[in-house]
């Protein structure tokens, strides 16, 4: 991790808007440059020297240019630039945007002020933002329309937790047990960020499609409702970024394949008629069958599935009975499963019953299983991969970083299954300190990775602009 200051040779964002327009119409003829929103105060810390953006992933044989001919370039490198103006005006924008999202919390499908917020920016800023049927979260297309290609969406969450904020940072949240526990206010924030940095610029190398998403900490999540409402239509690919407090500022981490877990939950309620304990063979032994069950579904799951796709079964909780003399009437286990592997995922419904049914049918004893589907695996497709590494290394050199898969369940795994795309982790540990993990009540993050996040979700679309490799 290194930090750099601002280049003291940067252009202003006025110079740089001026060359990309120079640029276009040379290629292009004229253009409708218009002045960005830009009225934030001044520079924060930020990271990265703004590199202009070469192309290293083998697959951008994809890549549109805005430009014919010999000022491709000229035009890549001049977005660039203006980017890195973008962001050494507006770095101070970001932490104050993040701190009021901070401040002014709000539940999942409930979040109507934050949606308030974002919309009256993108509106300051020329866009047309789009409130979802629900009544909160947005969607905001920039660029150019079909005739260019579909479009690439950017994908943020933007709702709290219900858990109170023990931080005591002078901006933490003002209702009492709700709290942005989760980083879901900076993947607001650089979102929103992203937006007005590509809207200042007078055109792009692709369309883009704003997702500010509701609701992504409940079951069911606001994802299924964000497809539903038809967002991913004319969408190629969609990208997101999730803070991990266990990676430092300055990095972001992403990995080809499985990135997060499925996790679905078992719920098992078993009746029988119960009697005395001396005579089992009279009744059904509810507590023998749900011994069986304890450690049988478990290692049969795991002498069935192939288990190099992490998936594992661990039961959370168990009841029956009161005294040692009788066998109860009734009894209940639940437990999750989870599985890094989507096609693994769809087997585990039907493997499960098939096993329980196995394993309970010689005891007599009378079932219910309730088992909840969760949400898949966040699957990062190899293309889609390679685009975001090559995003994240205009961060600096050391910026791109492995990351593990994790246990955990993300709703952004809906899209997925829609077009392909990727999720990377952004770095947010200051590098000193504990290193808090997301959903605890002192949950913080280092606002330098604000400006990290905008460049690296602008440079995905930006590097859409690159010359095609050779
Ligand atoms: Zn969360
Ligand atoms: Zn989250």
């Amino acid at each position: 991790m290194s930090t750099t200051g601002r280049s003291a040779a940067r252009a202003t964002s006025a110079e740089a808007l001026a060359r990309v327009a120079t640029a276009r119409v040379a290629a292009q003829g004229p253009t409708h440059a218009s002045e960005g929103p830009g009225e934030g105060p001044g520079p924060g810390p930020e990271y990265g020297q703004g590199a202009v953006r070469r192309p290293s992933a083998p697959g951008y044989a994809t890549a549109r240019q805005s430009a014919k001919g010999i000022s491709t370039e000229s035009v890549v490198s001049a977005r660039a630039e203006a980017l890195e103006s973008w962001l050494a005006e507006h770095t101070g924008d970001l932490v104050q945007w993040r701190r009021h999202i901070h401040a002014n919390p709000e539940l999942s499908r409930t979040e109507f002020a934050t949606t308030e917020f974002i919309a009256s920016w993108l509106t300051k800023a020329g866009l047309t933002p789009q409130v979802l049927p629900g009544g909160t979260g947005l969607i905001c297309d920039i660029g150019p329309g079909l005739e260019a290609g579909p479009r690439i969406a950017l994908r943020a969450d933007i709702d709290a937790l219900p858990l109170q904020e023990f931080t005591g940072l002078g901006f933490a949240s003002t209702v009492p047990g709700v709290s942005h526990a989760c980083g879901h206010d900076a993947h607001t924030t650089i979102l929103l960020g992203t937006a007005l940095a590509l809207a200042q610029m007078p055109d792009l190398p692709v369309g883009v499609r704003l997702i500010f998403q509701p609701a992504e900490e409940v079951m069911p999540g606001g994802a299924i409702d964000v497809v539903a409402a038809g967002a991913m239509a004319d969408v190629e690919r969609v990208f997101a970024l999730h803070c991990d407090p266990r990676l430092a500022v300055g990095k972001v981490g992403i990995r080809v394949g499985a990135i997060t877990s499925a996790a679905d939950t078992v719920e098992l309620v078993l009746d029988s008629p119960g009697g005395h304990t001396s005579r089992p063979h009279l009744t059904s032994d509810l507590v023998y069958a749900i011994g069986s069950v304890i450690t049988g579904l478990p290692g049969l799951l795991s002498r069935r599935i192939d288990p190099r796709t992490s998936t594992v079964m661990v039961w959370g909780a168990v009841s029956a009975g009161k005294a040692p003399n009788a066998i109860p009437q009734t009894g209940m286990l639940t437990g999750t499963v989870r599985t890094g592997d989507h096609a693994t995922w769809a087997l585990l419904e039907p493997m499960v019953r098939e096993i329980v049914e196995g394993l309970l049918a010689p005891t007599g004893v009378r079932y219910q299983l309730n088992y909840r589907r969760g949400v898949p695996p966040v699957v990062n497709d190899e293309h889609s991969t390679r685009m975001f590494e090559d995003a994240i290394k205009t961060v600096g050199p050391q910026a791109l970083a492995d990351t593990p898969q994790s246990g955990g369940g993300e709703d952004f795994s809906w899209y997925l299954e829609q077009v392909p795309g990727a999720m990377a982790r952004l770095g947010v540990w200051s590098g000193e300190g504990d290193q808090l993990d997301l959903h605890q009540p002192t949950f913080d993050l280092d606002e330098r990775a604000l400006a990290v996040g905008v460049r690296v979700l602008s440079n995905i679309v930006l590097g859409q602009g690159n010359p095609t490799p050779a």
